[in-house]
């Protein structure tokens, strides 16, 4: 098996996919709360050096039906290069059904639909964007390098191209002061979106991040699990969608899925009372919660 070049991070969606690592790093890897790639400096690997590693992986592994190129941010690799990567990946993987990697709208908005389109003929099926947030105040302050309406382009581009778009968005990112605007703001960008998937993650706070620091100095305050609750049911309750809204990530006090939007006014009920009742005990302990 072929050696990963620092820790690599993959949507629990691919906990089955053979993991591949084609970039390192992230391509922005300027937002505050993101821990990820700070220690690594980007680059796409070759396709001599991706092409090892499929040789090395192909014996054990040639029946594989999905694939996920890592690190962050695959999709910002040079269009003809990643074509000779997909075309090299059928070709060792005969049962090859899906590959999927991370993207951000700087990355997809480099690529013009046709680009993407000819991506998802070689065998691109899934694209995941990490929406963090609706609100463009918020966005800015997390060094996202991109607005709502960045977000909503992008996402169309993905859609128009016939790719699978699977998003996350982040509790708690606005603090307790901004939670509520956040919560709406980002229902409805989702709703314009309309993506196949939802993530809805809590905002973990880890040291050596600038959100730490600035929650050291008391500029950042994370809002308590049941505020979190509440932000959850707020964000459901702005979100128009038809797929599958999910919080059931290691990081959420309480895990749900949402089938959107049959189970919306369900869950969004189930989530106040809860909140209301601030029953503790149904609640990931702190010592279990994970990024
Ligand atoms: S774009 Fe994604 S991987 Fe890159 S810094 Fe932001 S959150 Fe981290």
């Amino acid at each position: 098996m072929p050696e990963y070049e620092g820790t690599v991070i993959r949507p629990p969606s691919e906990a089955d996919s053979l993991i591949l690592q084609y970039t390192i790093g992230c391509s922005h890897n300027r937002c505050i709360f993101c821990p990820a790639y700070k220690q690594k400096q980007y680059r796409v690997r070759s396709l001599a050096e991706m092409e090892q590693d499929i040789l090395e992986c192909a014996p054990a592994f040639g029946d594989a039906r999905r694939i996920f190129l890592a690190d962050g941010d695959a999709l910002a690799a040079p269009q003809e290069e990643l074509l000779a990567l997909l075309a090299l990946l059928r070709r060792h993987f005969p049962k090859l059904q899906r590959v999927g990697m991370y993207a951000n709208a700087g990355s997809i908005l480099g690529k013009s639909v046709e680009e993407l389109s000819c991506l998802r003929e070689q065998g691109l099926g899934i694209l995941y964007l990490g929406v963090e947030s609706g609100d463009d105040e918020v966005l800015a302050w997390m060094r996202k390098g991109a607005t709502a309406a960045d977000m909503v382009e992008a996402s169309r581009a993905v859609k128009e191209a016939g790719i699978k778009l699977s998003v996350t968005v982040l509790l708690g990112i606005a603090g307790a002061d901004g939670s509520m605007r956040h919560a709406r703001a980002t229902g409805k960008l989702l709703s314009e979106i309309g993506p196949d998937h939802v993530g809805a993650l809590t905002t973990m706070v880890v040291r050596g991040t600038p959100l730490h620091a600035l929650q050291e100095t008391g500029a950042f305050t994370l809002p308590g699990p049941f505020a979190l609750l509440a932000e959850l049911a707020e964000m459901i309750g702005h979100t128009e969608m038809r797929g599958l809204f999910y919080a059931n990530h290691a990081s959420n006090y309480l895990p749900i899925r949402v089938r959107m939007p049959h189970q919306r006014a369900e869950t969004v009920r189930m989530l106040r009372e809860l909140v209301q009742r601030e029953d503790a005990f149904l609640l990931t302990p702190e010592r279990s919660r994970r990024l």
